[in-house]
């Protein structure tokens, strides 16, 4: 990335509400067939513009072609039955009812490079592409076939290899994989998950990233928060693996959150979305909060290396709330650039 301190979104931003009902997650979708293709489509260019008006740097397709940051990209997978289904803990913390693996895993066809494809065609920003991560799969799934998370987790690396080197094709610049697991399996990261981690970014001659939050700004996860205590000390369980991975940029949840800025020190080297703005709550950040956020982690991260973000997934904001968040984020941007005079 030439622009120095480039803006950018974790990646999903709330649907129009003719897409699917706002303010959800799994919303179902408004539209059937064709006119569903259209729609999908009519959503990523507002999408798109929303963040071109904003003045995001690195574009994401705000994920409006899906459902869901890990089930969708699941749906498209041989092996798994999504009709008997069975409800399990997701990440040790509320329950959902989610699909069974029962053979073998195999990715048929890719899943999301038409999209990527059509959101190229659009614009000649950089364009940021997430996937789930391999382990943040494995956990939202009931696994019938495999018996064991850590082969699991290799065969999703395999196929989610497979898709990311196809969306590099398609001319995406930042292949993202979130990994929300990796705040709460820590044993399990070390043991199998970052090596489940770099198979899936093996080869790509793009830009690689890992989101790890806190989750989306959503009940269980906020009741979840108020028991880590007054600081969050889970990166430093992670991070010294990750310093030492293939991984490009590593993603993190900042302002609001509970997390000493030292621990950013502990992926030294590293490029390092910070996590500028909170998505668990309606309140929009002031210019002047962002800058500081950004100015709190420049002490532990080089200015070449800092990319301004959000803590998470806006998905399940409204429209206004998010388009008014974006905007915090650059005007917040700005105000460091200018002191920097860049
Ligand atoms: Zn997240």
């Amino acid at each position: 990335m030439k622009k120095l301190l480039p803006t950018s979104t974790v990646g999903s931003l709330p649907k129009p509400a003719w897409l699917a009902p706002p303010e959800k997650l799994w919303s179902p979708w408004k539209l059937e067939g064709n006119h569903l293709k259209e729609g999908k489509q009519d959503a990523l260019l507002v999408s798109l513009q929303e963040q071109q008006l904003a003045g995001i740097d690195i574009i994401s397709d705000g994920e409006q072609t899906r459902q869901h940051f890990v089930t969708t990209f699941i749906e498209h997978l041989n092996g798994v039955d999504f009709k008997n289904r069975k409800t399990v803990k997701i990440r040790d913390r509320y329950e959902a009812s989610v699909p069974v693996v029962v053979d073998e895993i195999a990715r048929q066809k890719s899943v999301f490079v038409d999209d990527a494809k059509f959101l190229r065609k659009q614009t000649n920003k950089p364009i940021k592409w997430a996937l789930p991560g391999p382990m943040t799969m494995v956990d939202t799934l009931y696994d019938n076939h495999y018996k064991s998370r850590e082969k699991l987790a290799w065969e999703f690396a395999k196929v989610l290899n497979e898709e990311a080197r196809e969306l590099h094709d398609a001319g995406i610049d930042i292949i993202q994989f979130d990994e929300p697991a990796f705040n709460v399996f820590f044993n399990e990261v070390n043991d199998w998950g970052m090596v489940a981690m770099e198979r899936a970014v093996e080869g790509l001659n793009c830009e690689t990233a890992i989101h790890i939050c806190y989750g989306y700004g959503i009940k269980a996860n906020n009741d979840w928060k108020k028991t880590l205590g007054s600081e969050w000390r889970q990166y430093e369980e992670i991070f010294p693996k990750i310093q030492k991975s293939n991984i490009d940029v590593v993603s993190l949840e900042c302002h609001n959150s509970h997390v000493p800025y030292d621990l950013i020190e502990l992926v030294r080297g590293k490029k390092v979305m910070v996590g500028a703005i909170d998505v668990s709550t309606n309140t929009i950040e002031t210019p002047e909060e962002v800058a500081a956020t950004l100015r709190k982690a420049l002490e532990f991260v080089a200015i070449e290396n800092l990319y301004p973000s959000t803590n998470c997934g806006m998905a399940p904001l409204s429209r206004n709330i998010a388009k008014a968040k974006l905007n915090a984020l650059s005007a917040g941007t700005k105000i460091i650039r200018d002191e920097f005079a860049i």
